[in-house]
């Protein structure tokens, strides 16, 4: 199996629909053995039985936004596997008015906050993941069409997936003398809970369905790229923002 024998830690995981849990899904079936997150102790209930069910060994909370609650599930890991070979950074907020108003009108703190949640996070998570990557690894991160071209109802967050695939290049250039991987996967649209927050949502579902080749995107059709990036097989690519969206994005 292409990951038996790596330790990855999953982050995003709110329900069964999340795509870091298709991916999750795809690590385990390769063999990996994981790490998971959970937000706070009211997603811990819908979290904790996934994780469960993917035999994972560590099953902690974290709050990108909780000062400390980050550093203390990577010295976890770093206590009980000494070691990390791939991490999966799927999580993504932006407050309701500045994400269905116009960029704009967005807020200062609005934008902060969501770039802070959506993307710093991965910067400081690759930092603290970098140490126990020591041998090499791989860093994905989930990003959307609307970071390479303005779509309509994205908004804000088209600016901060923007970032996102821009520090996702910088990381894999001062990343790839260690042997460590960086990509962003750009899923098109799913039907999951954060999904569900953007506005007018199921008219983008609806577009990219009747203009795609091939039919959307799953999660698990999501977890099977992830699963690919996180094994050896992928150890030539990085920087890249890879989609897996049925072709919507090629077409015009
Ligand atoms: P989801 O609601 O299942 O997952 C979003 C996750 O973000 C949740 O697990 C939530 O707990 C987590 N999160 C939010 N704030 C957090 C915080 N402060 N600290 C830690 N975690 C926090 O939705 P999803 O669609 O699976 O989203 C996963 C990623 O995929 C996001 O980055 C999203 O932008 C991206 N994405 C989604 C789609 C789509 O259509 N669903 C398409 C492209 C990219």
């Amino acid at each position: 199996m292409a990951l038996s024998g790596k330790k990855g830690l999953v982050i995003g995981i709110a329900n069964q629909d999340s795509i870091a849990y298709g991916c999750a899904k795809a690590f385990r079936a390769e063999g990996a053995d994981l790490a998971v997150s959970y937000l706070n102790a009211k997603a811990e209930p819908y979290v904790r039985p996934l994780a469960d069910g993917l035999d994972a060994a560590i099953i902690e909370p974290l709050d990108v936004r909780v000062p400390g609650q980050m550093e203390a599930l990577f010295e976890r890991v770093q206590k009980d596997w000494g070691r990390l070979d791939f991490l999966l950074h799927a999580i993504a907020f932006a407050p309701k008015a500045d994400l269905h108003g116009r960029v704009v009108d967005s807020s200062w703190e609005g934008f902060a906050q969501a770039m802070d949640i959506s993307c710093h996070s991965f910067v400081r998570m690759a930092k603290l993941a970098e140490p126990l990557m020591d041998k090499g690894g791989a860093m994905l991160t989930m990003s959307y069409i609307g970071a390479a071209k303005a779509m309509r109802d994205y908004g804000m967050m088209g600016a901060v997936k923007s970032t996102l695939e821009s520090c996702v290049r910088y990381m894999a250039l001062e990343l790839g003398q260690k042997a460590i991987r960086v990509n962003a996967i750009s899923p098109g649209p799913i039907r999951t809970r954060a999904a569900g927050g953007l506005k007018n949502f199921d008219a983008a579902v609806e577009t990219a369905e009747a203009n795609a080749p091939l039919p959307l995107a799953t999660a698990e059709d999501v977890g099977a790229l992830a699963a690919f990036l996180a094994s050896d097989a992928a150890r030539a690519i990085t920087g890249q923002t890879c989609y897996v969206d049925g072709g919507f994005s090629v077409v015009g």
